[in-house]
């Protein structure tokens, strides 16, 4: 892993409305490397500013990252991929009730776990900046269903997805609007865009500010539930639901939690993942106790 990270220019507008009011927020001294993060006066996104160089960027998402390795990751996904499942069938249980077949493409789709599981459904497709995992994924199901790059380089065409799943993929992306747009161009009629990422409206991240482990040197955007629904909206999505805090109910986080148990000690964590998930039912309007938020837009 490379030791010493740079930074590009630092930015004067806001990368999701473009506005000029951009204000210092907070110095990241936890992080390694450390940042500093800038808040929209105007539509309260919150994004790292300097941003990292984009070789400084893929060097955080080498080997290490992947495997579990690295600072600022959990674990090798391969290894869990049969207690994430519990997760990924639940998730799509609930994607199933607004679309039920058709293309799928999974944004930020690393070893392409969940398009497997989603491939009982759906005909799908990954896109995986990552040459490590993209790797992977091709062996796993070609190199014309899986693209190792971008948003902005892919091979797809307009109009071919009916479903297009960004999971936690968002907040690594630098130029959020650009990416937001590419998806709607990409989505059918009637397809449906779905992004789970923080929201930093959230009491969590209000409470812990600078310290808020959200804040990591991988993630330049930080959205917050009104100006994410804000965005696609403007960009032509037409019915924007929140879910809060994932699509899904309680039991598969807790089956899924499962893949770290050690001892039957272990299974007191489903208290503090129970308790978590109802907190996280108290919102209203802006205001919630917790961060974690999953956005559907239909276009
Ligand atoms: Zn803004």
């Amino acid at each position: 892993m490379k030791e010493t990270f740079e930074f590009d220019c630092r930015l004067d507008t806001c990368p999701l409305c473009k506005s000029k009011q951009i204000v210092f927020l907070y110095a990241i001294v936890h992080a390694k490397p450390p940042f500093t993060v800038y808040q929209c006066n105007v539509c309260n996104f919150i994004f790292m500013n300097p941003p990292l160089t984009k070789e400084s960027e893929i060097a955080l998402y080498d080997e290490g990252y992947y495997t579990g390795e690295a600072d600022y990751t959990y674990y090798d996904e391969r290894k869990v991929e049969q207690y994430s499942q519990y997760v990924w069938n639940a998730r799509l249980k609930n994607i199933r009730k607004y679309v039920q077949s058709g293309n799928l493409l999974d944004v930020g789709c690393s070893f392409g776990g969940f398009l497997q599981t989603a491939s009982k459904y759906f005909t799908v497709y990954g896109i995986e900046p990552s040459a490590y995992a993209g790797k992977y994924a091709q062996q796993r199901f070609g190199n014309d269903v899986i693209h190792t790059g971008t948003l902005f380089d892919h091979p797809f065409k307009e109009n071919s997805f009916s479903v297009i799943t960004m999971i936690e993929v968002l907040e690594h992306i630098r130029n959020p609007y650009e990416a937001l747009t590419e998806c709607y161009h990409l989505c059918t009629n009637n397809g449906l865009l779905v992004i789970q990422t923080a929201n930093m409206d959230g009491l969590q991240a209000k409470l812990q500010k600078h310290k808020y482990g959200y804040f990591l040197p991988g993630h330049f955007s930080y959205f917050t539930k009104k100006n994410l629904a804000e965005t696609v909206t403007k960009i032509g999505f037409r019915k924007v639901m929140v879910f809060q805090p994932v699509d899904f109910g309680l039991l598969p986080k807790l089956l899924k939690s499962r893949m770290n148990f050690k001892s039957i000690n272990d299974y007191k964590s489903w208290l503090r993942i129970a308790r978590y998930h109802y907190m996280s039912k108290i919102h209203m309007g802006n205001f919630s106790l917790t961060s974690s938020m999953v956005v559907y837009a239909f276009k």
